[in-house]
């Protein structure tokens, strides 16, 4: 028997939640599609949002030669500005579009002989401080860049630290800091990603950028009203492989750290961390099984993880269960596990990929 963890990519959710985003945010998007799609799969979702998307985001420059090589012919931005100066030319030739985040970066795009100009987006360190120029440097950035006759477009962009919480102040400050540095200057401006996207319409500007949220995944903590509208893209599951009966008292797993509440019917499902189900899940994570309720229990172990069957008569060898999708919400196995969905779903790895719609 193979394994039986299966990832299945439901396209056609994603171009839903894309289409929700384009309209939330009433003007371009792009789709974050870095660490291989949030875990979905780059190309195929490329694919599905040919012809739809106005473009996409990587990360790194191998990923976007990945795009490229598939065919996709659209826009596509590498995101976090990753890149050394001998790879402009690379970049030109391919048609990408660049995040210029340093000063080092505008002097060797100035000092660069390209075949032709870049379109650049010039990123502010509005208050973040992880990337960006600062402030008193990006005016200047902005005026040398377009004097050098090697910048063909330019968007004017920053990156929010904190709008997941819908009522920081940070994120008010970002706001107007990016408003007074880039006042009168020319360019499209961004700013929203999925969190500023659903909460901040102040942040909504010439193109968004979105990510979580094209996969259904809502950045929000508590609930949101556009967060009842993303369908899940990504369900993963497996089977029961093994059923036990155990006593009460009885420990499950390594480290014998769970024992048996009650005498207990426990599952054996063949998923495990080495798939990237998170090792540090704890007790009482929701699971469904054959589309019922359920719960971990014991240990996650690599390849394998236990789950109550006790209430669950029908269910038993066999049986199938949803570790996230539609029934079992990615983010109750995220906070369960002390992450985000994010980190969850671009950990997903060996399981099968089938991709639908
Ligand atoms: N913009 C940039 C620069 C990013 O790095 C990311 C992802 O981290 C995004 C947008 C998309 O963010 P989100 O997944 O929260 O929509």
């Amino acid at each position: 028997m193979s394994r039986p963890a299966i990832a299945d990519i439901h396209l056609d959710h994603l171009r839903h939640n894309y289409q929700l985003a384009r309209r939330v945010h009433g003007h371009r998007v792009l789709a974050a599609l870095k660490a291989n799609a949030y875990g979905h799969g780059a190309v195929p979702c490329a694919q599905a949002l040919s012809g739809l998307a106005d473009g996409f985001g990587v990360a790194a420059i191998e990923e976007a030669l990945e795009l490229r090589a598939a065919g996709i012919t659209a826009p596509i931005l590498l995101l976090e500005g990753f890149f050394d100066a001998s790879e402009l030319p690379l970049i030109a030739q391919h048609k990408l579009w660049l995040t210029v985040h340093h000063r080092w970066q505008v002097d060797a795009l100035l000092a660069a002989e390209l075949s032709q100009p870049l379109h650049v987006w010039l990123k502010l360190d509005s208050g973040m401080h992880r990337v960006g120029l600062d402030p008193q440097e990006y005016r200047a950035a902005h005026a040398a860049l377009l004097a050098s006759g090697k910048v063909s477009e330019m968007v004017l962009m920053s990156h929010f630290a904190r709008a997941d919480e819908l009522d920081a102040e940070a994120t008010r400050q970002q706001l107007a800091l990016f408003q007074q540095c880039t006042e009168g200057l020319s360019g499209a401006r961004s700013l929203a990603n999925s969190p500023g996207l659903m909460g901040w319409p102040a942040a909504h500007s010439d193109w968004g950028r979105a990510g979580i949220m094209l996969y259904g995944s809502t950045p929000f903590p508590q609930s949101h009203p556009i967060a009842n509208d993303l369908k899940p893209v990504m369900r993963l599951s497996s089977k029961v492989i093994g059923v036990r009966e155990l006593a009460a008292n009885e420990p499950i797993g390594y480290g014998g750290a769970t024992l048996t509440s009650r005498p207990s019917r426990i599952g054996v499902v063949a998923l495990g961390y080495a798939d990237g189900y998170p090792r540090i899940a704890r007790n009482g994570t929701p699971v469904a099984i054959d589309g019922q309720h359920s719960q971990l229990l014991g240990r996650v172990s690599m390849d394998m993880l236990t789950v109550d069957l006790t209430d669950l008569p029908a269910c038993g060898l066999g049986s199938e269960v949803e570790l996230w999708g539609p029934t079992v919400r990615v983010e109750q196995v995220a906070a369960s596990a002390q992450t985000i969905s994010y980190e969850i779903l671009c950990n997903v790895k060996r399981a099968h990929f089938r991709y639908h719609g």
